[in-house]
C-alpha cells in the first residue's frame, strides 16, 4: 500500500500536516511518499505508484494551488483514491467532489487518514466521514519528517542582532476557542480546541533541532487558548533548549486577560508575538467578533513594550466599510503606536476574504455586498460601494509586489503619501519610530492565508 501525501502551500514551513499523518500512516504499515509542492517538483512514478494520494489543504492559497494538481494526477493515475485533508478541505467538499475527490477530511485527519489507507489495503468500503459536528480526540504522534525537504529550504528568522536562524515549525494546539466571524478556523472547529501533549511537542522540536533549526514558530492557531499548557510547554522548551528562539500568535483579548505570562514569554526566549489585530475601527473590529477594541489594541501594544516583547500585527485593511479616509487613519494608528517597523507591508494590503462557509456571509451587513463564488479564487466576491477604495487596495498590493526589498519603512512612507492622495486630504509628515527596524525579528517569507 502506497501513500503519496502532498502539500502545495504552508507559509514557508515544513509541511506539519504532512509530517504528522506520515507518522500515523507509517506506523500502519503504509509506504508514504511526501512531496512538497512548495519545495520540490512530483515526480510522475510517485503518482503512478501510489493508491492513496491526498491533499493537504490547511489554507486558502494552498487549496487554489492544489486545483491543477489534483487535475494532473487524475488523468496520471485514474485509479487513484484522492483524498483532501484540512481545514480547507471541508470548506471545500463540493469543489473536491467536482474534481474526482473520494474522500474529504476534517482538520483533525490523522485517524480518519489512517483508518481511509487500512481499508483501501484491506479492500473493505473506506469509512465514512466523521458527522460535521463531531471533532475526535486524537492520541497525537510525534511528527514523521522523513522524506520532507529539510528545514535549510524553508523560511528563515531574521533575528534582532540581524543574524538568521533556520526556522521549524509544530502545533502545541489545534482548533481555536474563539469564534471570529472571519476566521476559516471556526466553521470547522466551532469554538472548540485541542491540546497536543508536551511530551509530544517536545519530541517534534528535539528531532527538529537535531536538523539544524534554532527557531520554532508555534503554529497554534491561539496559543493562549490553553495558557498553562502554553506556558508549561515554553518553559519546557527553555530548560531543554536554552538557545532555542520561538514565535507565537496570541489574540488581543488574550495578550490582556493572560498579561501576567509575557514576561515568561520574554524570558524564554519568545522572538516575537503575531496578533491578528485586524482593524483600528470598533464598527469593523465589532462585525469580526474580535473581541477586542482600538484600545485594547493600545493597551497590548503597550503591555508586550512592558514585557520587552515584539508585537507584529496582522490586519484585514480592505473590508467593505473601509473608506480612503479611515484607510488613512489605520495608517495613522499604525504609525502612532509606533507599529511601522513590525507590520509586513503585505498587511497593508490585505482584502477581506470570504471563502465558503465563512460566518460572515450570514452578517446582514456583508450580505448587502457579496457576490457569487469564485470558482477561481474560491471566495465569494465583493465590491466595494465606493469604487476608489477597490482601486487603492489595487495599487496598494502592487506597490507591495514592486518593493519586495525595500525597508518596511520605505514601503509604509510610499503608501501614506499614495492614501493621502487618494483621499485628497493632507500628507501630514510620518514622524520617525524610536525603534530601529534591525530590532524587529522576521520570517523572510510573505503570508498569505
Ligand atoms: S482568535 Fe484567531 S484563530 Fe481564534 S477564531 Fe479568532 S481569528 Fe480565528
Amino acid at each position: 500500500m502506497r501513500a503519496l501525501l502532498i502539500a502545495t502551500y504552508e507559509m514557508g514551513r515544513q509541511p506539519f500536516g504532512l509530517a504528522s499523518p506520515a507518522a500515523w500512516l507509517r506506523n500502519a504499515g503504509v509506504e508514504v511518499t511526501c512531496v512538497d509542492l512548495a519545495r520540490e517538483r512530483l515526480r510522475d512514478d510517485s503518482v503512478t505508484q501510489a493508491q492513496l494520494v491526498a491533499f493537504f489543504l490547511p489554507m486558502h492559497m494552498a487549496t487554489r494551488l492544489a486545483v491543477p494538481v489534483i487535475r494532473k494526477i487524475r488523468s496520471l493515475n485514474p485509479s487513484a483514491h484522492l483524498c483532501g485533508y484540512g481545514l480547507y478541505a471541508m470548506l471545500n467538499e463540493s469543489l473536491l467532489r467536482d474534481l474526482g475527490a473520494h474522500s474529504v477530511l476534517g482538520a483533525e485527519f490523522e485517524s480518519d487518514l489512517e483508518a481511509l489507507a487500512i481499508a483501501l489495503r484491506e479492500g473493505t468500503p473506506p469509512p465514512q466521514p466523521i458527522a460535521d459536528t463531531a471533532l475526535p480526540h486524537l492520541a497525537f504522534k510525534v511528527p514523521d519528517r522523513r522524506g520532507l525537504p529539510p528545514p535549510t529550504s524553508y523560511a528563515t528568522l531574521h533575528d534582532s542582532t540581524g543574524s538568521t536562524r533556520c526556522v521549524g515549525y509544530t502545533e502545541a494546539s489545534r482548533g481555536c476557542r474563539h469564534t471570529c466571524r472571519h476566521c476559516p478556523i471556526v466553521p470547522v472547529y466551532k469554538g472548540r480546541f485541542r491540546v497536543v501533549p508536551i511530551n509530544i511537542v517536545l519530541a517534534d522540536i528535539g528531532n527538529q533541532v537535531e536538523m539544524g533549526v534554532r527557531h520554532i514558530t508555534f503554529g497554534d492557531p491561539d496559543f493562549f487558548n490553553g495558557p498553562v499548557h502554553a506556558i508549561e510547554v515554553v518553559q519546557r522548551l527553555a530548560d531543554t533548549y536554552p538557545d532555542l528562539t520561538y514565535d507565537v500568535t496570541i489574540k488581543v483579548e488574550h495578550l490582556l486577560a493572560h498579561a501576567k505570562y509575557l514576561a515568561t514569554l520574554r524570558d524564554t526566549g519568545c522572538a516575537f508575538v503575531t496578533s491578528a489585530v485586524e482593524s483600528f475601527d470598533n464598527h469593523v473590529l465589532e462585525i469580526l467578533n474580535k473581541g477586542h477594541s482600538s484600545q485594547d489594541i493600545a493597551r497590548a501594544v503597550a503591555s508586550c513594550r512592558t514585557a520587552g516583547l515584539v508585537l507584529t500585527p496582522t490586519f484585514v485593511a480592505f473590508t467593505p466599510w473601509t473608506t480612503l479616509e479611515s484607510y488613512c487613519a489605520y495608517l495613522q494608528a499604525i504609525a502612532s503606536l509606533d507599529l511601522v517597523d513590525a507590520v509586513a507591508p503585505i498587511q497593508l494590503a490585505i482584502r477581506l476574504l470570504l471563502p465558503e462557509g465563512s460566518s460572515l456571509l450570514t452578517h446582514k451587513e456583508v450580505a448587502e455586498v457579496v457576490g457569487e463564488f469564485d470558482k477561481n479564487m474560491l471566495s465569494y466576491s465583493w465590491c466595494h460601494a465606493d469604487p476608489r477604495v477597490d482601486a487603492l487596495q489595487a495599487e496598494v498590493i502592487a506597490l507591495v509586489g514592486q518593493h519586495g526589498t525595500a525597508s518596511r519603512r520605505a514601503i509604509f512612507e510610499e503608501i501614506w503619501t499614495l492614501a493621502h492622495e487618494r483621499a485628497v486630504l493632507h500628507c501630514p509628515p510620518l514622524a520617525r519610530n524610536t525603534q530601529a527596524r534591525v530590532a524587529i525579528p522576521y520570517l523572510n517569507e510573505p503570508w498569505y492565508c
